[in-house]
């Protein structure tokens, strides 16, 4: 790997002194809502990113699922700078034919309905808790039931959806109307339901939860209930979707070898979208797509020019070079490779889990690895990733005790070995020391 090259050793006494530089702009003006790693990046190009030394890493975490096509890819370069002269905003007040046709795009890839446009998942969300509130307000049904460990976003009410307390702590009182019910769990979804409830909202795979995947019997099952109850059946596939696991939707792929027709009644989209270009969408059923009626919701950069432009390309890329159908084969490539390295290392790789490139490797918790011992405030996963950043590759933390990987679906195979090779090193190394 790049970090053995004798260039980089000779590198290596000049290299606190830009990053500290930017560090120290952020400790001064930047709110410190995050936790970051020490690195700072400068550039990037397909799966790999550059720091302020030139040190390579590859990017096996994929800014949190976000580069589906990489980074600079030459169309999307191409085609910001086209759309950027003509047309970059135009308000809602008026037409544009661009959202117009992603809109179509996507209602193709889903089933038949409407979409509204927005920047970011957690707004995508907000317009699903809208839907739900509208729908119910007749009767005075509110309630929208969301799974424990799940993730939909850091706005107010996407706290109060989030099914887990680290989220809210601080930020109560919570906005009513959320309750949490175990993920998988269709017994107790049905126990939990009130008068007041009008929807569930759930993610095709749980992502800052750890990755795990709804199975096809909850799914079926959960649309079955919400048919009988009256309900919406909202799904989350901010993370999931957009062909990572090799179907648009994690929920497509996870059904695709049940019989008939499953449909959520809404889907929230972003993350993978515009590969970075801010954008977020929601798709709504034909039954229920009028429900947000004109004046009920809306954003100022929804669906602006630019932002459409992004991911009518992306969709293009995927598309035409099949890369979903790699997704697919490369993401069960890697999970078995994965789990091979997890016979070898049982003690400290718990269990290996995923659906085409996105992956989640759980780690024991750092009480019980040596190497870890010394931090036991900082989870496993967090340790194991900094080791990882040694070794020139990305990944991302979910939780305390799971490794994230959510590469770019046009990572190749020998690239994708590379990182396999590091994680390997990296878990070996990890497993030596006492
Ligand atoms: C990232 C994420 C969100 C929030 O998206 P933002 O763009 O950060 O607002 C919501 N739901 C899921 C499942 C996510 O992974």
């Amino acid at each position: 790997m790049t970090r053995e090259d004798p260039i980089d050793k000779k590198q290596q006494p000049m290299v606190s002194d830009p990053t500290r530089r930017v560090q120290q702009l952020f400790e001064q003006y930047v709110v410190p809502s995050y936790v970051r790693f020490p690195l700072v990046f400068e550039r990037g190009m397909g799966p790999y990113l550059w720091d302020l030394q030139g040190q390579r890493y590859l990017d096996l975490g994929g800014g949190i699922a976000v580069t589906v096509v990489g980074h600079a890819h030459p169309r999307l370069v191409k085609v910001i700078q086209e759309q950027a002269s003509k047309l970059m905003h135009v308000s809602n007040v008026y037409y544009h034919e661009l959202p117009g046709l992603l809109a179509k795009r996507l209602v193709e890839r889903i089933g038949p309905g409407k979409v509204f446009f927005c920047n970011s998942g957690a707004e995508a969300n907000e317009a699903l808790f809208k839907l739900a509130r509208k729908f119910g307000s007749e009767e005075g049904r509110f309630e929208i039931l969301t799974a424990v460990n799940s993730f939909h976003g850091r706005t107010l009410a996407g706290i109060a959806a989030t099914g887990q307390n680290k989220v809210k702590r601080g930020f109560e009182p919570m906005p009513a109307g959320f309750r949490h019910v175990p993920f998988n769990d269709l017994h107790a979804i049905e126990e939990a339901l009130s008068p007041a409830t009008v929807a569930i909202l759930i993610e095709g795979i749980q992502g800052e939860g750890g990755i795990y995947i709804a199975d096809p019997d909850y799914l079926l099952g959960l649309r079955e209930l919400c048919d009988k109850r009256n309900l919406l059946l909202l799904m989350d596939e901010v993370q999931c979707g957009q062909y990572r696991t090799g179907c648009f939707h994690s929920y497509q792929r996870i059904l695709e070898k049940t019989e008939g027709q499953f449909l959520p009644d809404g889907v929230s989209m972003a993350k993978g979208l515009g590969n970075g270009f801010p954008i977020g969408a929601v798709w709504i059923r034909d039954k229920y797509a009028d429900l947000l009626g004109p004046g009920s919701h809306g954003s100022t950069f929804g669906g602006n020019p630019l932002a459409c432009a992004v991911a009518l390309e992306v969709l293009d890329i995927i598309e035409e070079e099949r890369l979903h159908e790699r997704a697919r084969v490369l993401g069960d490539w890697l999970l078995a490779e994965l789990n091979r390295m997890r016979k070898r290392f049982s003690g400290l790789v718990q269990d290996v889990r995923g659906l085409g490139l996105m992956v989640g490797i759980e780690l024991a918790p750092s009480e019980r690895i040596p190497a870890f011992q010394r931090q036991p405030e900082r989870g496993s996963a967090a340790q194991f990733i900094e080791r990882l950043h040694k070794r020139g590759v990305l990944a991302i933390p979910a939780g305390r005790q799971v490794v994230r990987l959510l590469p770019p679906l046009n990572v190749t195979e020998q690239q994708l070995r590379e990182g396999l090779v590091a994680i390997e090193l990296t878990v070996e190394e990890i497993s030596k020391e006492v």
